[in-house]
């Protein structure tokens, strides 16, 4: 019993440091399913986990789970509720029948081997732009379809494919009150500061980024109660549409570099987090059944 005891923690003391100093995605990204424990996302949107996420169904009446190789048709329950919800709306689009939802998070979140810094505590959705026809796509063709890209001219304007049911489908998503904000290409979010009508406050919420113009990028803030979840600043005052143009005009005359000061240091390549980078409950969430 002595020896079992003393081998378990010569054990425990080897895997110990090992485990510390193992980048946190290789942890993370081993998980199958998510944690049996009360759901809670945990830390911030690029650098956290989450707590007993749920799996968005793969097909469901208004949406097909993309990529499902993936694995990362995960989140926090209130962000499936939404993606029913969005979707329901989608489906009464003339041309739409739902949405084609891409990567929200691992089963357990956490960094992730590939692509993303966000998407890390089930709150981060990317909904394909590509309007879904059917949903009745088989897994293997859910593998090879592609979604569409919406850009023009290195998306300074949107093409021939964006449509008025793109615009309405972002505005209800951004009229919602569970989402903080959404990334889209700046053509995108110009183009809708000049079709929308009437109201604009929900326009404060589209936020002009790079890419995402395959797809766009809803983040819902941290639910109500959620102690440990960590919001973003909300976005600037006003509906943000100066700000977009001035993306617009700098793809458009991109400004000069500015010159390298030869004295600065160079920047420090991107770490990659560990758990003691993590909050603390991660490790716990990893532990879990
Ligand atoms: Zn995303």
């Amino acid at each position: 019993m002595r020896l079992l005891f003393a081998t378990l923690v010569a054990i425990a003391g080897l895997i110990g440091p090992v485990a510390a100093e193992t980048p946190a995605k290789q942890l993370f990204g081993a998980k199958a399913v998510g944690s049996q424990q009360r759901p809670a996302p945990l830390g911030s949107y690029a650098k956290g986990c989450v707590a007993g996420a749920v799996q968005l169904p793969e097909t469901g009446p208004t949406w097909q789970a993309m990529r499902l190789s993936r694995n990362r048709n995960w989140g926090h329950p209130e962000t499936v509720d939404f993606i029913r919800d969005l979707s329901t709306f989608a489906a009464r689009q003339p041309g739409w029948k739902g949405l084609y939802i891409g990567d929200i998070s691992q089963p357990r979140g956490g960094p992730m081997l590939s692509g993303h810094r966000s998407h890390q505590i089930g709150l981060d959705i990317d909904i394909w732009m590509r309007p879904p026809d059917r949903l009745n796509l088989s897994r293997g063709q859910r593998e090879k379809i592609s979604s569409i890209s919406m850009r023009r001219a290195k998306g300074a304007f949107v093409n021939s494919d964006w449509t008025r049911q793109h615009h309405e489908i972002l505005k209800a998503a951004a009229s919602d009150k569970r989402v903080a904000r959404i990334f889209v290409f700046p053509g995108a979010k110009v183009q809708m500061c000049k079709d929308a009508k009437g109201d604009r406050r929900w326009l404060r919420k589209i936020r002009p980024w790079w890419g995402h113009h395959y797809h766009f990028h809803v983040r819902l803030n941290c639910p109500r109660g959620a102690r440990g979840c960590v919001d973003q600043n909300p976005p600037p005052r006003g509906d943000g549409c100066a700000d977009a143009q001035k993306w617009v005009d700098d793809i458009l005359n991109p400004p000069p570099p500015k010159p390298r000061d030869p004295n600065a240091p160079k920047p420090k390549p991107r770490r990659d987090y560990t758990m003691k980078d993590l909050p603390r409950q991660c490790a716990a969430v990893l532990q879990s059944d």
